[in-house]
Parts: structure tokens; C-alpha cells; sequence
């Protein structure tokens, strides 16, 4: 990662004070950035039709992509809870369209879990 981490995570806190998460109550925050270095927010939408809830990941990744982007180098998440926030599946899939890129999420204590998303997301569907 060529960025300081403390900064991309604390961006990543500063998105997550966005969440909006009633009924989890599970706040996310993230911070994608590209290649060019770039920095895009996320943070969890969520909704009364839960399947319509919209993960930080996607929510950063829809801003940069609108905007142009389409090469990323790393995404740093943080959540409010005990949960370390790695990228659900979904997510997984959805960044892989893109890039392989580095993955740090902590959680709330500062538990990590970092690593190229082809490690933590083997065998991506692509055509
Ligand atoms: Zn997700």
C-alpha cells in the first residue's frame, strides 16, 4: 500500500460516520483507492427491502466508476463493530471486474485482515 494507512483508514471512519444502517445497527466505511491515487468514499445503505441494501464497497466503487474509474490499487474498510468487515461475496465479485487489488478491513479493535483480493476471492467469475 503506498498510502499512509493510518490516513485511508481514518477516511475510511469519517465515511463510516455516514452509514446508514438501522437495522443492523453494523456500520461500514471504506476508502477505494485507484491506481492514479484517487480516493473514493463508501459507507452501508441500508433498506427496508433488505435486499436492496448496498455495501460500502459498491457504494465507493458506483462513485468512482461514474466518474471515470476503472483501475484501483486498494480498499480499506473499517466497521463499528466486533465483525472484521472483509467484502462479502457480492462485493468480492463486483471488485474483481476491475482489479486485483489490496484489501485491509479492520474491525472496531483494530483486527485486521489484509491481503490481494485473488487470495481472499479465488476463481472470481469472469467471461
Ligand atoms: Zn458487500
Amino acid at each position: 500500500m503506498e498510502k499512509d494507512p493510518q490516513t485511508l483508514i481514518d477516511k475510511a471512519k469519517s465515511a463510516m460516520d455516514n452509514a446508514y444502517c438501522p437495522y443492523s445497527r453494523f456500520a461500514v466505511g471504506c476508502v477505494l483507492v485507484t491506481e492514479s491515487g484517487k480516493e473514493y468514499t463508501g459507507c452501508n445503505i441500508e433498506n427496508a427491502s433488505y435486499g436492496a441494501t448496498l455495501c460500502a464497497e459498491r457504494v465507493a466503487l458506483g462513485k468512482a466508476v461514474s466518474e471515470g474509474e476503472r483501475k484501483f490499487s486498494t480498499i480499506v474498510l473499517v466497521s463499528n463493530g466486533a465483525s472484521i468487515p472483509v467484502p462479502c461475496g457480492i462485493c468480492r465479485q463486483v471488485l474483481s471486474e476491475f482489479s486485483d487489488l489490496y484489501i485491509v478491513a479492520l474491525n472496531v479493535k483494530g483486527d485486521k485482515i489484509e491481503g490481494n483480493l485473488s487470495d481472499l476471492f479465488p476463481l472470481a467469475f469472469n467471461l
